[in-house]
């Protein structure tokens, strides 16, 4: 059978059942995905110079004729160590290859070789460690740029170079196209086929450039496709006439701030009007969203509709459940809590009131779309922190409620800069939240290296001496997830990011599992804890109940604790390996703490250099506070990606949520070419849809 783009991966030839799994891992489980695993930076082995002309330090690439043999030496604990001498004409050098003896077979004496890596010059010496090395053969021509893969164990960056390769000799023009010929013509994008081909074996840095344009675009688009809102026109809902929300507020222990009395306002003249409404509360952590949705459910509920409230997590939904069971239980409201962990009689009951109507208030997470998830009267449906969940699930809690008559808000702790909002959200009414309510202290910021690792372990201790608590949090899960690359990222040409700051930290990127360990030994006293999005979500669940009831001193993570849990005892956040993260997505990790009375603080560890832009950056987080303010930053600087990019944990759970590319766009205008041609497209198939029915 020829392959096509949906062949399963694991009848590729050179894959097999094992190699399947471990594909499975990147998220390659057909033809189609391994094409669209792209690259995560491109090793420049264009650059080719005479030995003599490199200077110390330098990484480039020499076509060296081998003076000798390899010869392997023996170290200890049966590593090895390859030598020999190689020249050209400007000179010569040493070169050597750590725990490589295979080394004796691909080089012998007399051949010519591009050898690519660090020259180290000292004393009158010049040597290469552990270049990599390829044969110069006549009449083929070597790669000028070379794909370095996000791998996973058992998965190296030559078997994915391989398959990739002849996956797209296989399919040669039957590759689907998604954006069509049209779109292509109109935006200047080259054909699909071509894109793919240079995005995996770039010819030059200008045909990489072309590549990246049509994939970029065609990323954004299938995001713009599935994400706004378009209103059906003629569509209307029931029309909630008592909006009067004044007993509710009676019982608050506080008064609303202005924004969130607009936003409320806002909301009950939706409601009110009979055509469905479709909003998003767009506002920093903590600018008291939740009351906002407490607000909206009353109204539906007083005008005798039910209301569902979906979390993404089991713990954030249980946080709201006891929030708002007990402010609007005190309204004489019912409130059911439906979880995965809700099972047996009490689940039967609560499906039960629910169909019958005697339950007003269902929250929950996912469990809530289930099949047996029957309402009686639903009129409003609310998701807090949208962006984790897909279209499909909003769309199917929505069907409960008659799918698009249902009223529907969304609340997002992402401060979202309107231009961008309206670009994305396309027909959704926004309301932000742009202020906080009296008396937020504010988390004091600080910028460190290194250097101070042993006063921040000074610092957690000092947490803990008082009672509080610390996160950490890491930019990746485990070691094998940024693959083998962490030691070559120094010969690394990465797109996007310049190189001198991002790529080349004097560590590598800390690991939330190795990192774990590490503090485990440097504060033995301490109980520390690590969460991150592989692990199930019961065993999540089970650490970050630990940590939220003060069982463990420490929470180290990856960004799982960006979503809205609450743990006022949490005083300290320390970002590893700061200049990894997105501004919005550090301003996010801050709002995880200074949410009780104590003094806060948030601490981003970086070795960037000062006087970088990545430097700047961090320099931003510590004297900014305001979201909004941040976002429009990270806007400009960063573009778009950032806002629409999910944190690695949900990676697993909604892939139609990754960006692979666009997470380094930074063309606005291309941006909104995609989503243009996108809702164009949406607005074509309302049409024929219109037309059937
Ligand atoms: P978020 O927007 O992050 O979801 P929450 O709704 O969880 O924020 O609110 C954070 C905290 O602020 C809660 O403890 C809530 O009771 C409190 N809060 C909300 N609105 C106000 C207000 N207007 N004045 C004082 N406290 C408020
Ligand atoms: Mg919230």
């Amino acid at each position: 059978m020829p392959l096509t783009f949906d062949t399963n991966i694991q009848y590729m030839r050179g894959v097999g059942e094992t190699r399947a799994k471990a594909l499975a891992k990147l998220g390659i489980t057909t033809v189609g995905q391994l094409l669209y695993h792209f690259p995560r930076a491109y090793e420049f082995r264009g650059n080719i110079k005479p030995l003599a002309d490199a200077e110390n330090g330098e990484v480039a690439a020499f076509i060296l004729t081998a003076a000798t043999d390899v010869k392997n030496a023996a170290l200890k604990r049966g590593m090895t160590l390859g030598k020999l001498r190689a020249f050209d004409e400007s000179g010569s050098c040493e070169i050597t290859f750590f725990n490589q003896p295979y080394m004796k077979d691909s080089i012998v004496k007399g051949g010519e070789y591009r050898f690519y890596g660090k020259v180290v010059k000292e004393g009158g010496k010049c040597l290469l460690s552990s270049p990599v090395v390829e044969p110069v053969i006549e009449g083929k021509a070597l790669a000028p740029l070379v794909a370095v893969y996000p791998l996973t164990a058992g998965i190296t960056q030559k078997l994915l170079a391989k398959l990739v390769a002849a996956a797209l000799v296989e399919l040669g023009d039957a590759i689907p196209d998604v954006l069509g010929e049209e779109i292509c013509r109109e935006n200047d994008l080259c054909a699909i086929g071509t894109a793919l081909r240079s995005i995996h074996a770039p010819s030059d840095f200008k045909a990489l450039e072309i590549a990246k344009k049509r994939l970029i675009f065609e990323e954004l688009y299938r995001f713009a496709l599935g994400a706004g809102e378009v209103k059906k026109k003629d569509v209307t809902a029931p029309a909630l006439a008592d909006g009067d929300i004044t007993p509710l507020v009676e019982k608050l222990p506080y008064s609303l701030t202005g924004a969130q009395v607009y936003a409320v306002r806002e909301i009950a003249a939706d409601l009110a009007s009979g055509v469905p409404m479709r909003r998003l509360v767009s506002g920093d952590v903590g600018s008291g969203k939740t009351v906002v949705a407490a607000a909206a459910a009353y109204i539906a509920i007083k005008n005798g509709y039910q209301c569902a409230m979906m979390a993404p997590t089991e713990i954030l939904a249980v946080q709201h459940y006891t929030e708002l069971s007990g402010l609007l239980g005190s309204l004489g409201i019912s409130c059911g809590l439906l979880t995965g962990s809700v099972k047996g009689k009490v689940r039967r009951e609560l499906l039960g009131s629910l169909s019958d109507g005697s339950l007003n208030m269902l929250i929950g997470t996912h469990a809530l779309i289930g099949d047996e998830v029957e309402f009686s009267r639903l009129g409003l449906v609310i998701c807090d922190e949208q962006h984790r969940f897909g279209v499909g699930q909003r769309d199917a809690l929505l069907m409960k409620g008659g799918g698009d008559s249902c009223h529907q808000l969304t609340m997002s702790a992402t401060p979202i800069p309107r231009t961008l909002a309206m670009f994305i959200y396309g027909d959704l009414d926004m309301s932000p939240l742009n202020e906080m309510p009296p008396g937020r202290q504010r988390v004091e910021t600080f910028v460190v290296n290194e250097g101070y690792r042993e006063r921040l372990n000074g610092f957690i201790r000092k947490q803990k001496a008082e009672g509080h608590q610390t996160y950490v949090v890491c930019p990746s899960v485990e070691e094998a997830e940024i693959g083998e690359v962490t030691q070559e990222d120094i010969r690394l040409f990465d797109f996007g990011y310049d190189i001198n700051e991002v790529m080349l930290p004097k560590t590598p990127p800390k690991a939330a599992l190795t990192w774990a360990q590490t503090l485990d030994e440097a504060l033995p006293e301490l109980k520390i804890g690590c969460v991150h999005g592989k692990m199930k979500p019961a065993e999540k669940d089970a650490v970050m109940t630990a940590f939220a009831s003060g069982e463990l001193d420490v929470l180290v993570s990856t960004t799982v604790i960006e979503v809205g849990v609450n743990v006022p005892n949490a005083t300290l956040m320390i970002v590893e390996n700061a200049e990894r993260f997105g501004l919005s997505q550090l301003h996010q990790l801050r709002g995880r703490v200074g949410r009780g009375k104590a003094k806060s603080y948030c601490v981003l560890v970086s070795d960037v250099k000062g006087g970088s832009t990545a430097k700047e950056r961090l320099e931003v987080m510590r004297t900014t506070y305001d979201g909004f303010k941040i976002a429009e930053f990270d806007l400009g600087e960063r573009g778009p990606g950032d806002f629409l990019r999910s944190g690695e944990d949900d990676v697993r759970q909604h892939g139609d949520l990754r960006f692979r590319l666009a997470n380094l766009c930074e063309d606005m205008e291309l941006f909104d070419a995609a989503v243009r041609a996108a809702r164009a497209k949406r607005e074509e198939n309302l049409l024929t849809e219109g037309k059937k029915s």
